[in-house]
């Protein structure tokens, strides 16, 4: 069985064209993805409210994640805790970064639940 399928059905999914194909793109994809980058990829076969119940559905069930950015949010492929994303300045692309983070010592009575690092610098296509 092909990645996108098994992928689906590991996660409970009835295989459907859009979701093949939105999954597809996200399996592609080098950097976090848009709503809009799906939008202008995939509208011209379906509308934009069953891209984005697509989206809601796999974000649901954990194939993707979210990553909040300045400006609205960037979805990608749901990796071992990926809490971490840098944004290139000169590409804008975002990619979400998978090293462990250090603890960072907190002031007393301040207790961790989530740790976010956002990262700003240039990524290894645009420093070449
Ligand atoms: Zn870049």
């Amino acid at each position: 069985m092909s990645t996108v399928n098994s992928l689906l059905k590991e996660r409970g999914l009835r295989i459907t064209p859009t979701r093949k194909q939105v999954l597809e793109y996200f399996l592609e994809a080098t950097c976090a993805l848009s709503f809009q980058d799906l939008e202008r990829k995939l509208s011209d076969k379906y509308d934009r409210v069953t891209i984005y119940r697509t989206l809601l559905c796999f974000l649901e069930v954990g194939i993707i994640q979210r990553i909040a950015i300045e400006n609205g949010q960037r979805f990608l492929l749901r990796k071992n805790n990926i809490n971490s994303h840098f944004t290139c300045e000169q590409c804008g692309n975002i990619s979400g970064i998978e090293t462990p983070l250090p603890p960072l010592p907190l002031p007393q009575g301040f207790v961790e639940n989530t740790f976010i690092l956002s990262i700003i610098g240039t990524c290894p296509n645009c420093s070449e």
